[in-house]
């Protein structure tokens, strides 16, 4: 069964409409990548999913998403609970400008998630090695600012922040579009060994990366979704 349902997704802008009559599913444990050109919707699609759009008042949105068949648009649906679930990893590196330790330890301290100072050490390592960051940083925790990292290990830290609050979904708006090829490698190979226990929404600008990290791919165009299958078949269609 999908993690994740949309259907039926139609938002506007203002008058603009930017996506029409979006349809698909997000499964456990799968990499889904959202290509397409530049303002064709991905963008504004990935934002629904957490509900970002909130407090624009010129959005309008109407369809319905469902995680775990739980209604998440439903007014009663508390958007900051809703965030916890999903972690967001922006294009560019946006670390607080706080130590490494109180980036990661920031969002699971706000949400009560550790009983105790020993749970939160051991949750900052485990969240430091799944984003292959820990071995580069583990004697500088409390000492160095997240922002005077390098731009690759600062996007590997933004997605330890982002597995912080435990969440079930990552949502990355083009990870990897503004860190260098060793980077960039660096975080496909650890966005690779995220499976089994996260599902993925990417989207790329590179239909290598795609590729190279998607189980599906999800091609959009002018506001719509206009297919969606395997990676080698999307790839291979004539
Ligand atoms: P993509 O991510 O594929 O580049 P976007 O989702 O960013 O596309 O944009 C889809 C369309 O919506 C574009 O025409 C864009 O100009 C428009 N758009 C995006 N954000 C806004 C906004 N905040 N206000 C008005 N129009 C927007
Ligand atoms: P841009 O499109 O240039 O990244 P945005 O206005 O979309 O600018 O986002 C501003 C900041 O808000 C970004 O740094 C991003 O980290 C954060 N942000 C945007 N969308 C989301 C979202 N859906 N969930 C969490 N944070 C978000």
């Amino acid at each position: 069964a999908p993690i994740l349902s949309v259907r039926d997704l139609n938002l506007w802008y203002d008058e603009k409409q930017a996506l029409e009559d979006v349809n698909f599913d997000l499964f456990p444990s799968e990499i889904l990548a959202f290509i397409g050109p530049s303002g064709c919707g991905k963008s504004t699609a990935l934002k629904c999913l957490n509900r970002m759009h909130d407090d624009v008042r010129s959005v309008h949105c109407t369809g319905t998403i469902t995680l775990h068949g739980e209604d998440i648009r439903a007014p009663w649906v508390d958007p900051p609970m809703l965030r916890r679930r999903f972690g967001w990893v922006a294009q560019k590196p946006n670390p607080f400008p706080a130590t490494i330790w109180d980036n990661v330890a920031y969002g699971p301290r706000i949400h009560g998630l550790m009983r105790t100072h020993a749970d939160m050490e051991a949750h900052v390592e485990d969240c430091l090695r799944r984003a292959h960051l820990w071995d580069e940083v583990k004697d500088e925790l409390h000492t160095k600012d997240g922002t005077d990292l390098s731009g690759g290990q600062q996007q590997r830290l933004c997605i330890a922040r982002a597995l912080s609050t435990q969440p079930e979904i990552l949502l990355m708006d083009e990870p990897t579009g503004s860190i260098d090829p060793i980077a960039t490698a660096k975080v496909e190979e650890l966005m690779l060994t995220l499976r089994p226990d996260h599902s993925v929404v990417v989207i790329t600008h590179s239909m290598n990366e795609a590729r190279r990290v998607a189980d599906r791919v999800a091609y959009f165009h002018l506001g719509r979704l206009l297919e969606i299958g395997p990676t080698e078949q999307i790839f291979t269609a004539p």
